[in-house]
């Protein structure tokens, strides 16, 4: 096979909603073209990538439509909200590529790839569910929806009750062997959006979705092993990531090593839910031999490829 280059690009929120006021469609298409232009850079540069993102928000407000439309129409489960999602944001990327590509000459085709991403059913993350979805409800609602829904509720300190559900490992990604076949036939990849659909397997090998969700950083180290990626870059809202993250002592971290990152997470530098999952997907990653990863935002792409910012994380 040929030397290629392969690159996993998870992109985050600010790739599509860059601000509460800008989270219409054709807002996230317009931020979407910005990305995916930085993601077409790195392509003419000679990468062949897959592209994977989260879907949090577009979640939520299929949620949202599904609870105000309920007296007249059957309420979305979660797995088939993150399949809309990965649909919806696969267009998006697709198209936006689709026509950079065009503007650049560049003879390149994008696709999407619906996917499934296996989960152990006994994960311990079923019997604590700590992830908050859906909109905020009134005691009686809550108490309800747990009743006659099995939904878990939890109060949320004064700002009402929440639906949770359980975030487990991502153990297996369904259609690595097709992502990995279409980037090998040079297609760039838009795949594993919100970490993947997360299924169980039963005794027999067949699988069923679950009303969970998968961290997408996760979803996507595990991906990028799954392919043996060069490269595991996440793209988010900070061009560096720091040590001592907002304090007068901070400071901008360029190349650490495996161990460094992990010493680093254990002291407790990159808060819970945002950067740290990052590094923990990214310390996945190096564990199970991948060589090098990088964080930085969707500007500066080019220039952290060139050696010139964001946080390199290396074996
Ligand atoms: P995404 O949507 O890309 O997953 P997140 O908001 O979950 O983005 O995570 C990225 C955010 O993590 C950054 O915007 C930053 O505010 C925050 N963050 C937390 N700790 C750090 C750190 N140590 N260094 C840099 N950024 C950090
Ligand atoms: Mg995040």
């Amino acid at each position: 096979m040929s030397q290629k280059k392969v690159a996993v690009v998870a992109v985050g929120g600010n790739s599509l909603i860059k601000d509460e006021a800008h989270r219409s469609i054709p807002d996230q298409y317009a931020a979407a073209q910005e990305s995916m232009r930085h993601i077409a850079d790195m392509i003419a540069q000679g990468w062949e990538v897959v592209v994977t993102h989260g879907n949090g928000p577009q979640v939520g407000f299929i949620l949202r439509r599904s609870e105000l439309a309920r007296h007249e129409l059957h309420a979305v489960p979660l797995d088939f909200c993150g399949a809309d999602t990965q649909g919806a944001i696969g267009y998006m990327f697709q198209q936006a590529l689709h026509n950079e590509f065009l503007r650049r000459g560049m003879r390149k085709q994008a696709a999407s790839v619906v996917t499934q991403t296996l989960v152990d059913r006994n994960d311990p993350a079923f019997s604590k569910p700590s992830k908050p979805i859906g909109s905020f409800m009134d005691e009686a609602m809550a108490k309800d929806r747990a009743a006659n829904e099995k939904w878990t509720v939890v109060e949320d300190a004064g700002r009402g009750w929440r639906r949770v559900v359980a975030s487990p490992l991502p153990k297996r990604i369904i259609e690595a062997d097709a992502i990995r076949a279409l980037i090998q036939a040079g297609f760039v990849v838009v795949g594993v959006g919100g970490g993947g659909i997360p299924v169980i397997e039963d005794e027999h090998g067949n699988l069923t979705g679950v009303e969970a969700v998968i961290d997408k950083d996760f979803g996507s180290s595990l991906l990028a092993s799954m392919i043996g990626a060069d490269l595991f870059l996440i793209s988010t809202a900070v061009e560096k990531v720091a040590l001592h993250y907002n304090k007068p002592n901070q400071q901008w971290l360029d190349r650490i090593n495996l161990e460094q990152a992990r010493r680093y997470q254990a002291e407790g530098h990159f808060a819970k839910g945002s950067m740290g999952p990052k590094i923990e997907a990214i310390i996945a990653f190096l564990e199970r031999g991948g060589k090098q990863a990088l964080i930085t935002d969707p500007e500066n792409i080019g220039n952290a490829l060139a050696g010139s910012t964001g946080t390199w994380i290396e074996s």
